[in-house]
């Protein structure tokens, strides 16, 4: 099968091994995959992963156990952990210190024909959804983790730091719990695609510091954590959604002496990205910047990769 593979160099696989799906694993024949900003940072060395990449996907169930998810359209959660540890028995899977992370840690990702995962991951993607929107519930649910850490509602003045691909998505996220909510960038054009749903948008220096009872930093950038620690007000909560290779450096003393918490914020949960789709609460089709071939893949990456571009996806179909 044709894959996009990083060795320290990402290059198109024509004749990649197809997947060998283990116990409890399923096949699936990927249709369409998209690239994130962590597919980009594994590019330059982020968390030292090398092999197939990709994380977001849609596609079909060829194999799994039982037959039970034959021939349905499914998302895959992307943890995959060892289910007997304290943590997989708790549920948190997304934490298991053995755990695997398709296209990121030990084991293959989706920019390729198929991919296998355990079955338990998968979710059926509702009729409703068309599969480029079904190829954003996986940064759409990592949005969602968002309020499920941390309590917002209409009595929260929320800030949204960063209007790339995850932004769009968080600012829409958090617009549905009715709170005080400005998201900012530097992006007029992509902030006029939260206007246009009626959220409020402004470029980072109108807004007043100190003030914000919740700010999540999604800016992809190393300076977002200090950005967002100055709009949080003391005893205020910042949400840190950016993976970066480099590092922030970030003076602790304010944190200390404001009281402010901190909430890192990872993968989330797939029920609610689903759902929110399916009813058109979020509108993920306006960032679609482009669809290329699989076997255009480095050539994706590199558009994807480009200043101010959303969402590239992969058309992985053969
Ligand atoms: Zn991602
Ligand atoms: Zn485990």
């Amino acid at each position: 099968m044709q894959a996009l593979r990083f060795d320290g160099t990402v290059r198109l696989e024509r004749e990649a091994p197809p997947p060998l799906p283990g116990p409890g694993e399923a096949l699936v024949d990927v249709h369409l995959a998209g690239i994130c900003a962590t597919d980009l940072e594994i590019t330059r060395g982020y968390m030292g992963y090398q092999g197939i990449l990709g994380h977001e996907f849609v596609g079909t169930v060829r194999q799994s156990p039982e037959g039970t998810l034959n021939g349905q359209r499914v998302v895959g959660e992307i943890n995959a952990g060892c289910g007997e540890c304290d943590w997989c028995r708790r549920g948190l899977q997304t934490h298991c210190p053995t755990r695997t992370v398709i296209g990121i840690q030990g084991r293959e990702g989706a920019f390729a024909e198929q991919i296998a995962l355990p079955a338990r991951n998968l979710h059926r993607v509702p009729a409703e959804i068309s599969d480029e929107e079904a190829a954003f519930v996986e940064p759409l649910a990592a949005a969602f983790r968002i309020v499920e850490q941390v309590p917002v509602g209409p009595l929260h003045r929320v800030v949204l730091l960063g209007d790339g691909r995850l932004g769009l998505l968080a600012a829409q996220v958090l617009a549905l719990t009715g709170c005080d909510l400005v998201a900012l960038g530097h992006h007029p054009e992509k902030l006029a695609l939260l206007e246009a749903r009626g959220i409020r948008t402004a470029a980072p220096e109108e807004v007043p510091t100190h003030r914000a009872d919740v700010v999540v930093d999604a800016t992809g950038s190393p300076e977002g954590f200090a950005q967002a620690l100055a709009l949080t007000r003391p005893q205020g909560i910042v949400v840190l959604k950016t993976t970066c290779a480099g590092r922030s450096p970030v003076a602790l003393a304010p944190l200390v002496v404001d009281e402010v918490t901190v909430v890192g914020s990872r993968c989330g949960p797939f029920a609610p990205a689903l759902r929110a789709l399916a009813e058109r609460k979020v509108d993920v089709r306006p960032l679609i910047a482009a669809c290329y071939p699989l076997s255009d893949g480095v050539a994706a990456l590199e558009h994807a990769g480009r200043p101010g571009v959303l969402k590239v996806l992969l058309d992985c179909r053969a």
